[in-house]
């Protein structure tokens, strides 16, 4: 494999989660440290494998095994050649190669420049159990914290019927299906409707059997508290319910507010040609959820979307010029959701996965135990 040749190119990243870490780790695995320097921006210094978040819940226990040093793991790719900036990019001068970028608790705002740059912002999923939001382990604690919530709770509606709604309500039925009131509201005809009716009806059938009341074709409108303390969803059929704990799992918005709508979807994401790049401008590329186009797993990530960014380094950071990019095409369905540890469903490549694949491929420790290898 060549590396790159002639001065140390600047490569910037924005985003310390999977995209953001996998695409500095795909970077030094490819080419020659004494090549570039890469600085990666992210408002949090620990990167969360929130794929495990629906069992943290009720496991808080294993929060720390899934938190990791976002520099440990940078100075582990190389000491000399990268740097980790704390802070958010606020806003960008693409035409300058130019990010401005607010930093530490005085709010200093710096310029970051760079030859090449890596937009992996994701989404926000407003839910602070699910993401990390926080600058430090803080999560550890808010972790433990939620779960005595759980504990105390007699009544848990959990809002939304994709696979983050469904694990959670898995997780939830399973342990306290016979003592607590487990609502799940999907606010589609079905839970799991994105894997296709088969799926969706099974699905259905093993949150009833986990003693979760399951409710369909009704969405909520709005969430409130109450002064004794349970809150309230209003339902868009006029309907309410009440619950000791609410868990909402139906937010997921672009975090892209820091770019010109001009680069943007009606709904924020970030366009970009077949192969992740912005129009305009070849030295900026997009990985991970913010992508328009796109899986928005972690599985599209690391099959899909890698190999592509692959080619990218080799044509510009390492000077291939003859190198071809291949385009991104829409993969066929892989999706492992399990619902309790005893099982669940799933798909892989688009053929359907049978309950005790779901349990080993991801039910019994929701790939805690794989985690560090991810970014290591
Ligand atoms: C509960 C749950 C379970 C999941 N399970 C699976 C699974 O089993 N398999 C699977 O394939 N996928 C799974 N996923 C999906 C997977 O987690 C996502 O695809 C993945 O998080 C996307 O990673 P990302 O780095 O693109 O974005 P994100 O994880 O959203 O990270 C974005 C990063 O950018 C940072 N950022 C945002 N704005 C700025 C800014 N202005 N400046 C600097 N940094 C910024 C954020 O702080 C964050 O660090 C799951 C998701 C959830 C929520």
């Amino acid at each position: 494999m060549g590396k790159a040749v002639g001065s140390k190119k600047e490569i910037v990243i924005v985003g310390g989660s999977y995209a953001g870490v996998l695409a500095a780790k795909t970077i030094f695995k490819k080419v020659d440290e004494k090549n570039i320097h890469v600085t990666l921006i992210s408002p949090n210094a620990y990167i969360y494998f929130n794929v495990a978040a629906p069992r943290l819940v009720i496991r808080p226990s294993e929060t720390e095994r899934t938190l990791f040093s976002i520099k440990d793991i940078l100075n582990g790719y190389s000491n000399s050649s990268t740097s980790f900036i704390q802070g958010e990019v606020i806003s960008t001068k693409l035409e300058e190669k130019k990010l401005i970028v607010k930093t530490g608790q005085k709010n200093k705002w710096i310029d970051i420049k760079y030859q090449y740059l890596i937009i992996a912002s994701g989404t926000n999923l407003g839910n602070d159990v699910i993401q990390n939001k926080f600058e430090g382990k803080e999560l550890v604690s808010l972790i433990h914290r939620f779960n005595k919530e759980i504990h105390k709770a007699k009544s848990i509606i959990i809002l939304g019927g994709g696979p983050t709604g469904v694990e959670i309500a898995g997780e939830l039925g399973y342990e306290f299906g016979q003592c607590k009131n487990i609502s799940l509201l999907t606010g589609k005809e079905l839970p799991l409707t994105i894997m296709g009716e088969k799926k969706a009806r099974i699905a259905d059938s093993k949150l009833k059997n986990l003693n979760v009341k399951v409710t369909n074709a009704v969405k909520y409108k709005e969430i409130q508290k109450l002064s004794n303390g349970e809150s309230q969803v209003l339902l868009e059929d006029g309907g309410v319910i009440k619950a000791d704990l609410v868990i909402n799992t139906t937010i997921c918005n672009p975090n892209t507010r820091f770019l010109d709508e001009g680069f943007l979807d009606s709904k924020g994401y970030l366009k970009t040609d077949a192969c992740f790049t912005l129009e305009d401008y070849p030295e900026v590329i997009g990985l991970g959820d913010v992508l328009s186009i796109g899986g928005r797993s972690l599985i599209d990530l690391y099959h899909y979307q890698l190999p592509i960014f692959e080619k990218y380094i080799e044509k510009n950071y390492m000077g291939k010029s003859w190198v071809r990019l291949s385009p991104y095409e829409s993969p066929r369905q892989t999706m492992i959701i399990p619902i309790s540890k005893s099982g669940g469903v799933g798909t892989l490549f688009g053929w359907g996965v049978p309950n005790i694949m779901v349990r080993f491929l991801k039910g019994r420790d929701y790939l805690i135990g794989q985690a560090k290898r991810l970014f290591y």
